[in-house]
């Protein structure tokens, strides 16, 4: 079977291209890891127009909702590769191949790792790149952060409903991140910074014993159950070598003039949006727009298909 659209990723660039699709009434699928994306990560979204004061949870869950409006169901299913067979498209997943005339890659973003002993080995034992997710497992323990950006700093401030102590380290002597977070991060008695530090191994048998860092010239073992890594997000495209990226690794989208070219990639037929493409705001609204307007170039694309 010839699909027209299959869409990679149930973000918010992802659901709102399936919407898109379900309206149109075309042959689509929706395939990813999860559903929501990184707004499972945040704990308060607050500039999402028209649901002011909601958690990242609950904003899911509306979006889903609105998938069921329309019996769209998220295929759970890890693409592994994307080709080419003249016109059509393959994608590949862990479970099968499918044919489509286009694709919408809204893949997002995925953590970056610190690639040092102890961060694999004890993932999910005491290691973390989810606060949200993971917080409440930390009642009453010690905790690190890992990075003091504006996700560090957040984190920090959900652990602290939770967690007895929080350490919030980053290799800069200060804390960066917007001021309305750093000042209610520096209020709250729970959490201590270390700026200048270097992170050298997550320590521990079983789960996380210890950090091992080095500042001003000595090393430190410092004593945590928890440690969250907060450094930052990097494109998820590990799957998507046949497109242009950027230096950065994000897929290279058009701006173009013609409707069908919007978000069109250096692949005719190849459509990405939201935080894996190199537009500068990485954002939900950004990305449901982007994921739209993605939409729009691909029922255009398939028209003139022949
Ligand atoms: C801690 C945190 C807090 C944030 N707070 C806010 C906020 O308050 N307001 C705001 O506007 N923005 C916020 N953001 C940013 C916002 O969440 C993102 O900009 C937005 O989620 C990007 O949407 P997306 O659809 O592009 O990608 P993502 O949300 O990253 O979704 C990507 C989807 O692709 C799937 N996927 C990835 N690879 C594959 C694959 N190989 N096969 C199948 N599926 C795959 C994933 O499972 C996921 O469902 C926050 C981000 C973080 C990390």
């Amino acid at each position: 079977m010839l699909y027209d659209m299959v869409i990679i990723g149930a973000g918010p660039s992802g659901m709102t291209a399936a919407i898109y699709a379900a309206r149109r009434k075309i042959k689509f699928l929706i395939l990813s890891m999860d559903i929501g994306g990184q707004m499972n990560w945040s704990s308060e979204v607050d500039n999402y127009p028209g649901i002011p004061d909601i958690t990242g949870i609950e904003i899911v869950k509306k979006f889903n909702e609105h998938l069921k409006d329309y019996n769209i169901k998220v295929k759970n299913e890890e693409v592994l590769d994307i080709k080419q067979k003249g016109k059509i498209l393959i994608v590949k997943t862990k479970k099968t191949t499918y044919e489509t005339k286009t694709i919408i890659i809204g893949s997002g973003k995925k953590p970056k790792k610190l690639n040092i002993s102890g961060e694999d080995n004890l993932l999910g034992k005491g290691v973390s790149y989810c606060a949200t997710c993971d917080a409440p497992l930390y009642k009453d323990k010690i905790v690190a952060i890992i990075g003091a950006g504006n996700s560090g700093l957040e984190a920090a401030l959900h652990l602290a409903q939770y967690a007895k102590k929080i350490y919030l380290i980053d290799s800069l002597e200060k804390i960066a991140g917007e001021p309305y977070l750093k000042d209610r991060v520096l209020q709250n008695k729970k959490i201590s910074f270390i700026g200048g530090a270097k992170i050298k191994e997550i320590i521990g048998k079983q789960t996380v014993e210890a950090l091992k860092y080095e500042s001003k010239a000595e090393q430190t073992n410092l004593p945590v159950q928890g440690i969250f890594i907060e450094t930052g997000l990097i494109a998820k495209v590990d799957f998507a070598n046949l497109v242009k990226k950027n230096k950065w690794g994000e897929i290279m989208i058009f701006r173009s003039t013609k409707t069908h070219e919007e978000n069109m990639t250096n692949i005719p037929g190849i459509f990405a949006a939201g935080d894996v493409t190199d537009i500068p705001s990485k954002q939900i609204v950004v990305a449901a727009g982007e994921g739209c307007k993605a939409a729009l170039a691909a029922f255009d694309y398939i028209n003139k298909f022949k």
